[in-house]
């Protein structure tokens, strides 16, 4: 059932330790929605590649 995909666009996974979900194309984020918020309240973004522009 899991594939075993590689570091794809459209097969990245939220950055958060015990989140596996899945990212969508169009979430340029490092993380889901949820922990998106939750990460940055933290302040634990340590995100790898940032979008910002
Ligand atoms: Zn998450």
């Amino acid at each position: 059932m899991a594939k075993t995909l590689k570091t794809s666009a459209d097969g990245r996974r939220c950055a958060f330790p015990k989140c596996n979900c899945l990212l969508s194309i169009y979430n340029h984020e490092s993380y889901c929605h949820v922990h998106r918020d939750q990460a940055a309240q933290e302040g634990m973004r340590k995100t790898p590649y940032r979008h910002y522009g």
